[in-house]
């Protein structure tokens, strides 16, 4: 399962930041390990940006690659900015500073933002505003830093972001980056303009400025101009992923040596973007360490990795302990839980639907008996706490669907003491319930999103159900976050506006009065077969085709059964 840090980690760590580690003006190097710090002098300045906190910022794997892969190209030196940072910088060195040299952004001449969450689309025009450069593209000026945006919210659709951004880079980092880099290095000293143009040439960078984008009567995108722009996604074929470049305490890994072991997901669930967006792949193990303890191997598809016993017995052999993320319940092998049993305390399933009916829907058809009987054999295992992922408002969803969630917990529960009164043990379940957002260059594009009100009722359903379970604790994402990543997920270039106001501290009630565009447009408005996305020119006709015969199963099943 591919799954984002826990927000409210998130939003606990923004609050202690400042207190827990660093200066009082954000995080320093020295307590990392393995920062590179090189001389300004003679060398193109570049900035890895992560429109979040530090630790968040360095929980993700893309903001290691980028850094490493950077600073290891001749005649360029590289360093970081993180969201939180810019925050912390209003008293005596204001603005965004970067970790290594606490130089501001403005001194950078190249910044990458790297975008995995659509919600730190506000975060970013925020940073551009705090560093005094115009957030808009058209603001920046001669001798301005390229703002140049990067990750898999923008392959699926940068729209909302067309306006913020110089140039997007639509790929993976080992296949673009360094040939971006090297044009900039040769010709940093041409115009803004001419420089841009240049770096524009390959088709897997996009240049928002060579498309216009013309919407019709019904709001929705009437055609592009050049009617035959198309971006490339250009993918790496090469054989290792990546690994961690820095070593820290502050992030949600703490202190762990983190190794991408797949990228993409061969299951390709229709309403997951990292089935979506590329091919499967994975790596073995690369070159580790003797002095690493704890490796956490990163990616959606880890559960078919079709190495991954030997690859956990080879880092158990060499006395590492081995940390998974969120498994696919039935794809990872048992052997795999009890080769991890003496690291991990907390397992973590996505669940994601109580109905057979709606698994069945988004890839994950198993039935209820063989959840009982995996949950048993886990159990039979160790006592393990579980962490279950549940997602509310998907297509077709009726309320008794949603009360099963709670019935579901229950019997997994009464399951974990049945085995474990066996051994004097039980762990608890925490279930964590997330608005279901349908995304761009996915199946499940076309589908509208349930309604806020729907989306509260629900919760209200699970709380109540799951607030007196024995040991069951719930979380859930807001509904109104949820809503918000609805717009900008499938949003277009209007959006620009939104994002702005949000930046400037506007509520999302007074936005969402106050808009000229009914923000519900984007969000709970089912798609006709024909419509024109403000992404197509990204999917391709073909893809598109295969992406509507995929749904088209899916609806077909879902009419047909009743489960
Ligand atoms: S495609 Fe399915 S199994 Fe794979 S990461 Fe996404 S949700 Fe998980």
């Amino acid at each position: 399962m591919a799954r984002r840090p826990d927000r409210r980690k998130r939003n606990e760590h923004s609050e202690v930041h400042g207190k827990v580690h660093g200066t009082a003006y954000g995080t320093t190097h020295e307590t990392e390990r393995g920062t590179i710090i090189k001389e300004w002098t003679g060398r193109v300045p570049v900035c890895v940006t992560y429109p979040n906190t530090y630790f968040i910022g360095m929980s993700n794997l893309a903001v290691h690659l980028l850094y490493k892969t950077i600073n290891a190209l001749p005649g360029v030196v590289c360093e970081r900015v993180f969201f939180e940072e810019a925050k912390l910088g209003s008293g005596r060195e204001p603005g965004p500073r970067s970790i290594e040299s606490r130089k501001p952004l403005d001194a950078f001449e190249l910044i990458f933002i790297t975008i995995s969450f659509e919600m730190d689309y506000i975060n970013a025009a925020n940073l551009l505003s705090l560093a005094h450069l115009g957030p808009l593209a058209r603001e920046r000026k001669e001798g301005d830093p390229l703002v140049v945006g990067g990750g898999i919210c923008v392959m699926a659709n940068p729209e909302p972001l067309a306006g913020f951004f110089d140039l997007f880079i639509m790929g993976d980092i080992e296949a673009t980056i360094p040939a971006f880099i090297e044009t900039y290095v040769a010709h940093h000293e041409k115009g803004r303009d001419e420089l841009i143009e240049e770096l524009s040439k390959p088709e897997w960078v996009y240049n928002p400025g060579h498309l216009s984008v013309s919407y019709g009567q019904d709001g929705t995108v009437a055609g592009f101009e050049p009617a035959s722009s198309r971006v490339r996604i250009e993918r790496y074929r090469g054989k290792h992923l990546s690994t961690s470049a820095i070593m820290t305490e502050q992030t949600e890994f703490s202190n762990m040596f983190l190794v991408e072991g797949t990228r993409g997901c061969p299951s390709r669930c229709p309403f997951c973007l990292t089935g979506a967006i590329g091919p499967f792949v994975y790596d073995r193990l690369p070159s580790i360490d003797d002095s690493v303890q704890d490796v956490g191997i990163i990616g959606g598809g880890v559960s078919f990795h079709p190495a991954l016993v030997d690859l956990i017995k080879e880092l158990k052999a060499r006395g590492i302990r081995p940390h998974l993320p969120s498994l696919r319940m039935d794809e990872v092998p048992l052997e795999v839980i009890e080769l991890v049993s003496e690291e991990v305390k907390t397992l973590t399933f996505g669940i994601e639907a109580a109905a057979e009916r709606l698994r069945r829907s988004i890839g994950k058809p198993l039935t209820d008996e063989d959840i009982y009987e995996r949950i048993e054999a886990i159990m039979a295992i160790k006592s393990f706490h579980l962490k279950l992922y549940f997602m509310i408002g998907l297509y077709g969803e009726r309320m008794e669907d949603v009360e099963k969630i709670v019935e579901m917990a229950k019997h997994i529960m009464h399951l974990m003491i049945r085995q474990g009164a066996k051994r004097g043990t039980v762990g608890s379940i925490t279930v964590h319930a997330s608005p279901f957002v349908p995304k761009a260059a996915t199946p499940f594009q076309w589908l509208p999103m349930d309604d806020v009100s729907s989306l509260k009722e629900k919760l209200a359903v699970l709380k109540r159900g799951l607030g007196k379970a024995a040991n069951t604790y719930f979380t859930h994402e807001s509904v109104k976050y949820s809503f918000l990543q609805g717009v900008l997920a499938r949003g277009d270039r209007r959006v620009q506006d939104v994002i702005l106001s949000l930046a400037g501290g506007v509520g999302l009630a007074k936005v969402q009065r106050e808009s000229p565009i009914n923000l519900n447009f984007y969000v709970t408005r089912e798609r006709g077969a024909d419509e024109r996305f403000p992404w197509d020119f990204i999917t391709g006709e073909k893809e598109k085709a295969r992406l509507q015969k995929q749904l088209n199963t899916v609806l077909a099943q879902l009419s047909s059964s009743k489960q």
